[in-house]
């Protein structure tokens, strides 16, 4: 960590900071006045009092949000313009990295080194899609009817609230804020209760950058209360929600009230497949950046790990005794390699299936306790933990635990691989470890997931589309694609000299 990063952490760290919502270029607090506290995970202390928005004050946010779209400068502004208000905001966001990656860390618990390079990479999500800004447009189209002109014409959708969890509350709400106002949509923000610090200092920023008023709000608040009201807001035109598959539901229901458009970034229960010709040291860090980084709270966590039978127990060795040197620490020191689970909780949430894998009879290889070290003990630290010999169908396997507890799994053959990767109701992510590129590449082609990785885990980029089969989701983020999921289509017909003789007959 450097000096700087020390410096803007101390505050962060020592004063409980008091925010306020960023509703239409105001900093407001809620209609009710009422606060919640967010806790440090490391420290157990409060670092924040969050503003606890509710249906009034995401009544006021759509309301902003409405009228910049309808009647606003927003709508004025050429495509290029709005490219470059997304170029200024990338630019505010690469100078105060470092400020936004600890605000993360110490709101999530998250680690400052994963942080440092995760925040480094957020301005390219605004420049993508600025460039898109201004390259939207529609076609014309070739149509039998004689003296006719069909051309379509990509329009904005209106307000899209976008609703995020606590896992990874800025790079989550970048993939949705920076397509949302490239095509140019409002937004109204409902961050996690849990992790809402860096999205109120990422709000900092958009109002730096000089979005006109309404363009951006945020509303901070519980989900039943202020994510709700926006779920099933008449005037919001598009949900776009990450978080998990139960929430996801209410999303969709309430939805269907105004026929909102829709898009879900779900859960997952990754399969993570070993070859017994893979590169094994490269294997087992692969392993470990799939499950173990961010402490296991990744929807793409590398969850299960299928290893092929004749190296199971020389994989299982080496995974062992390479998680046993997972250096567990502060999440603001760059030494640490595995920080805190995120709140209370989501710590209670693991150690109770920790209990119920051992119940199953799945073979507890590694940790599985709460570390009783001296400086570990106000946070929320789980050992990583090792399931061995775990069946496919046992609750350990089958559900996500959104922790650091990775489930093993044998198999012999190709078809059994794919068959128990496939056994599962979600398919957000997966990997295959082998030198074979033959069956690399019909690995890929038979696994039901949104995302393949051949030889490596855990990689995502602004311009390759990201998103669930099954039960992990509906629509993609990032990439040219998504530019759909916040546009629609108009076809506007031109009469180019027919006479209409019988207004009774259409063709
Ligand atoms: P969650 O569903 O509890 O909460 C997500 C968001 O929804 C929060 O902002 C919450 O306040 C809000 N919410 C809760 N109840 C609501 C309601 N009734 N109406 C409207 N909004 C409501 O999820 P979480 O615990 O914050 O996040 C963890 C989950 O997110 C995991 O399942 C994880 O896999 C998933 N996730 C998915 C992706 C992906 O890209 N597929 C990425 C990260 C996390």
């Amino acid at each position: 960590m450097s000096t700087e990063t020390k410096t803007i952490y101390q505050p962060l760290y020592e004063n409980i900071k008091k925010y306020e919502m960023f509703i239409n270029n105001e900093w407001v607090q809620s209609v009710s006045q009422k606060t919640f506290p967010s806790v440090n995970p490391f420290t157990g202390e409060v670092w924040a009092e969050i503003p606890a928005g509710e249906k009034e004050d995401v009544d006021r946010a759509v309301q902003a949000a409405k009228t910049a779209f309808e009647t606003g400068e927003w709508p004025k502004l050429h495509g290029s313009q709005r490219g470059a208000l997304l170029r200024r905001f990338g630019d505010l966001i690469a100078e105060n990295a470092e400020m936004l990656a600890v605000s993360e860390v110490v709101d999530n618990g998250k680690l400052i080194r994963e942080m440092l390079g995760q925040v480094k990479s957020l301005p390219g999500w605004c420049y993508y899609f600025a460039g898109f800004a201004d390259k939207i447009h529609g076609e014309t189209i070739p149509v039998e009817v004689p003296n006719m002109i069909n051309y379509t014409v990509r329009e904005p959708l209106g307000v899209v609230g976008a609703i995020v969890p606590w896992n990874s509350p800025l790079l989550l709400t970048l993939w949705k804020l920076c397509p949302a106002l490239a095509a140019g949509n409002t937004i109204v923000i409902k961050p996690s209760e849990v992790a809402s610090g860096s999205i109120l200092e990422l709000s900092k920023l958009i109002e730096k950058a000089g979005f006109p008023p309404g363009v951006v709000n945020v509303v901070t608040g519980f989900g039943e209360t202020a994510g709700a009201a926006l779920a099933s807001h008449p005037d919001v035109r598009k949900i776009a929600f990450t978080g998990s598959a139960e929430t996801g539901k209410l999303i969709v229901k309430s939805s269907a009230d105004h026929f909102a458009r829709v898009s879900l970034e779900l859960g997952g229960k990754s399969p993570n497949i070993i070859f017994e010709d893979a590169d094994l040291s490269n294997a087992v860090n692969g392993v470990l950046a799939g499950i173990f980084a961010a402490t296991g709270q990744t929807c793409m966590a590398g969850s299960r790990v299928l290893i092929q039978n004749s190296i199971y127990d020389q994989f299982v060795e080496a995974l062992v005794s390479r998680t046993s040197e997972i250096k567990l620490g502060n999440p603001l020191d760059m030494a640490t390699e595995m920080g805190t689970v995120a709140f209370a909780g989501q710590h209670q949430k693991v150690m109770n299936y920790i209990e119920i894998g051992q119940q199953e009879g799945a073979r507890l290889l590694y940790g599985g306790k709460r570390p009783t070290r001296e400086d570990l003990k106000n946070g929320l630290f789980v050992e990583p933990t090792i399931f061995g010999d775990v069946s496919n169908d046992m609750r350990i396997a089958q559900e996500e635990i959104f922790g650091p507890v990775v489930c093993l799994i044998r198999f012999e053959t190709e078809e059994d691989a794919i068959r128990i990767a496939n056994d599962i109701q979600f398919g957000l992510a997966s990997a295959v470890w082998t030198k074979d590129v033959q069956r690399a590449h019909r690995i890929a082609s038979k696994i039901k997931a949104g995302t393949v990785w051949i030889n490596n885990y855990r990689k995502v980029g602004f311009s390759s589309p990201f998103g669930g089969y099954k039960a992990s989701g509906i629509g993609r983020e990032n990439g040219l694609y998504v530019m759909q999921e916040y546009t629609q289509i108009k076809s506007v017909w031109v009469d180019t000299g027919n006479i209409i003789t019988d207004p009774f007959k259409i063709l």
